[in-house]
């Protein structure tokens, strides 16, 4: 029974991937040098896995930016606006790679990046392949080869990671009309075959091919690629050992094809679909080995090791323990790195912390399983086991995790509390009388400029270097000099600015029971970019009031309405770590419940309209559509307990960023956010169509400025995009602000831009 591994973190357990990376953009480390960090990693890792005693161990998976833009440059996919990067002599491959990852603006030369798009249903962004009608293919980056001798020379015994040639394209997009990229796969095939030959020269045995498309749902023309790849391979390379590796689903209605193709070892995910076994075990082809994806990829907690082995006794009962394989459940890349970093008993308790493990961790479940099964009689191996039963055991009864009091208002939650008291056209009439707001009234998403003095302040609270009292009394003169400003640019609807906040999950969850947080739980995002999830262990609830001093403050300050600004259920729950031991609908009605007490006691503190913001709740569609309603049923009822307690008079907010809204239109509605504000600027107002087509009837604040870029929007500008605003939705029902928060824009940009936009909307009052 082999043991293996599908991909480490490559960001290092101290980011130095993202320290290096960052130093060598801003000039202060060489190309050398970073390479030379790059291989560190590299070598660090495939140690790491070696000592777990993992027996077949990735290489190729580690990137310096992205594992699909590897494999663009690897079949030399590379857009024509980079071709002057290639040809300009003193720029390396380093140099081209970096400019299709993040564009280039240097010695004269100005080009784009590349598209950045989600990977799957994960928080990873990867770059997007652009192909064009006759792309052309050929081995233009050797980097695979390289990395399988580097690993090679220390000993390593090596399996080889590509991305499979179907799910390549399949996560590309077309450039020009007229053809489907699916039809280039006779043109990209030929690369691949010239890949695995060299692999196999340099005595690769094993090589995975990721084709995470055999999850979704996929067409004729794309099982027939399947088909034709796989079977070419085979002919081609008879004795190489191709092991396919699907997850982040099962494989459902696809698998009579999965097991038609003549591979060696079938990965799948049995954490995402544990079901699947039984179907899968049933049709295996003969000699084909199965890999148990058994170790969540993509979570932190301990694997269960009692269950597991039922599943891996199954399995080898079927098959012989020569076909079974075990890893985790996916690349360990949306893992964070060690669970031993973290000795700050105080940020993560120890309790808690014993029912973790993070990505090295898991590899010594991987392996402890194999043992289990393959020498039962391991004293080593049996003490594991034992340490493992009590610590899932005491998870699941602690009383850390357990509150009958959440428990019991989960369940007891009825059909009205779903509901606001009227409906939105009554509510409407109330809250313009309350409000007495202007046509095209103006208002921004939340945040202003985090400026590095804001964020020193709070750096020094954390250390002990300013007291409480301190860092308060400063955070209050920074909101009230932004209400002045906002009164004196005219706006109409003032926020307090966020300025208290240092990330708007991290924020909430800090002051919600059932929320913990790592000192070092890193994630890759995309580029050198890493986020850190919180970790919901528990029933979730609120203690006290968490904003409600906040908005109160900057409400007295002024005469005007201040918006009390929230994060949504749905988004606290996508960006954390989640339970895996109740269904993410359960403990998302839980967050709805605490949000719900904030947006009541938001009201009583006398605040008349509060936002609550969910930009991820796109992002938390199933990856088959079969499975979207159910979800979508949960994640609007979430957000309606939250916002479903106030009054009629009481404006509810929304805010989602820059998403596709065409397939989900009718869900968004029936969200019944009194106001929703949208990421709109970049598609020039074009994602407004879908609430046109719709006749969406509450009221919609399209962004008429992109707070991604410093560049300032002229008032006509904006006039021109309200304008087109206009066209498609009735002008009483439009608001006019900035398509995201002002976090990371600087004040300079931010205080012209906001009083274009404050002229802009008096330009289409007057009119
Ligand atoms: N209110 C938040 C802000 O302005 C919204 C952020 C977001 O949509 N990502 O920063
Ligand atoms: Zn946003």
């Amino acid at each position: 029974m082999l043991t293996h591994n599908l991909g480490y973190p490559r960001i290092g357990s101290n980011r130095e991937l993202k320290k290096a990376c960052e130093s060598y953009w801003a000039g202060s480390l060489t190309a050398k040098a970073l390479l030379n960090s790059g291989e560190n990693i590299r070598q660090q890792n495939w140690l790491i896995q070696k000592n777990a005693g993992i027996d077949l161990i990735p290489v190729n998976d580690f990137s310096f930016y992205d594992q699909v833009l590897d494999m663009s440059l690897t079949v030399g996919a590379i857009p024509d606006r980079y071709h002057d990067i290639i040809l300009n002599k003193p720029h390396s491959e380093l140099d081209l790679y970096f400019a299709m990852a993040r564009g280039h603006q240097k010695n004269g030369l100005d080009v784009t990046a590349m598209e950045m798009t989600k990977w799957f249903d994960t928080n990873y962004h990867y770059i997007v392949p652009e192909f064009r009608k006759d792309q052309a293919f050929k081995l233009f980056s050797s980097k695979v080869i390289a990395e399988v001798k580097e690993a090679r020379q220390l000993g390593i015994k090596t399996k080889p990671v590509l991305i499979g040639p179907v799910s390549y394209l399949l996560l590309g997009k077309e450039k020009e009309p007229g053809f489907n990229r699916i039809d280039l796969i006779e043109n990209l095939l030929p690369v691949y075959l010239d890949i695995l030959g060299q692999l196999e020269e340099n005595g690769v045995e094993w090589v995975q091919l990721d084709e995470p498309y055999l999850v979704l749902d996929l067409n004729e023309r794309e099982k027939a690629a399947f088909q034709y790849v796989y079977n070419t391979i085979k002919k081609s390379f008879p004795s190489l050992k191709t092991m396919l590796a699907t997850y982040f689903e099962g494989m459902g209605d696809n698998l009579p094809l999965v097991t038609s193709l003549p591979i060696c070892a079938l990965h799948i995910d049995l954490v995402r679909c544990p079901d699947q076994l039984e179907s899968v075990l049933q049709s295996l082809p003969e000699k084909t080995s199965i890999s148990l994806g058994l170790v969540d990829g993509r979570n932190v907690w301990k694997n269960d090791f009692q269950r597991s082995m039922e599943v891996i006794r199954k399995a080898v009962n079927k098959l012989g323990e020569g076909r079974v394989m075990i890893a985790p459940s996916c690349s360990l890349l949306h893992s964070p790195c060690d669970l031993d970093l973290e000795t700050d008993e105080k940020i993560l308790a120890p309790e808690i912390k014993s029912w973790l493990a993070f990505a090295k961790q898991k590899l010594d479940e991987v392996v402890t399983l194999k043992q289990l099964i393959c020498s039962g009689t391991d004293a080593a191996a049996l003490k594991k086991l034992a340490l493992n039963q009590s610590a899932v055991e005491s998870r699941k009864v602690s009383p850390l995790i357990h509150s009958d009091q959440v428990k019991q208002r989960a369940a007891s939650l009825a059909a009205k509390d779903a509901h606001r008291m009227s409906s939105f056209a009554v509510r409407k009439e109330k809250q313009h009388r309350f409000l007495e707001l202007p046509s095209f009234p103006t208002t921004t998403i939340g945040s202003f400029p985090q400026t590095k003095e804001v964020r020193s302040w709070r750096a020094q609270f954390k250390k002990g270097q300013l007291t409480e009292a301190e860092y308060t009394s400063l955070l209050k003169q920074e909101t009230e000099r932004v209400i002045r400003w906002q009164e004196q640019v005219g706006l109409d609807v003032l926020v307090h600015g966020e300025f208290e906040r240092n990330d708007m999950v991290e924020y909430f969850g800090e002051q919600l029971e059932g929320f913990a947080f790592s000192s070092n739980g890193w994630v890759q995002s995309y580029g050198s970019r890493c986020v850190k999830p919180p970790i919901i262990y528990g029933d979730v609830s609120r203690p006290k009031p968490m904003t409600v001093v906040w908005s109160q403050y900057a409400q007295s300050l002024t005469a005007k309405i201040v918006k009390g600004m929230l994060t949504g259920p749905v988004t606290l729950l996508q960006w954390s770590f989640v339970r895996n031991d109740q269904p993410r609908s359960k403990t998302c009605m839980q967050i709805a419940l605490a949000i719900r007490d904030e947006v009541m006691d938001l009201e009583k503190a006398g605040i008349k309209i509060i936002q609550i913001d969910e930009p991820a709740i796109r992002e938390g569609l199933p990856l088959r559509k079969a499975d979207w309603k159910a979800y979508l049923d949960w994640a609007v009822k979430a957000f309606r307990i939250a916002a479903g307690g106030v009054r009629d008079e009481t404006q509810i907010h929304t805010h989602m960023c820059y998403s596709e809204f065409n397939d989900i239109i009718e869900e968004i509605a029936a969200m019944d956010a009194d106001v929703i504000t949208i990421e709109c600027s970049r598609s020039q107002m074009e994602l407004l169509d879908a609430f046109a087509a719709f006749q969406y009837p509450n009221e919609i604040g399209p962004g008429v400025y992109d707070i991604h870029s410093p560049r300032v929007p002229t008032q006509a500008e904006m006039v021109g995009l309200l304008n087109k605003a206009k066209e498609v939705i009735p002008e009483k029902q439009l608001w006019v602000n900035p398509d995201c928060g002002l976090k990371t824009r600087g004040w300079e940009e931010t205080r012209k831009a906001l009083a274009e936009m404050v002229e802009a909307a008096k330009t289409l009052r007057e009119k």
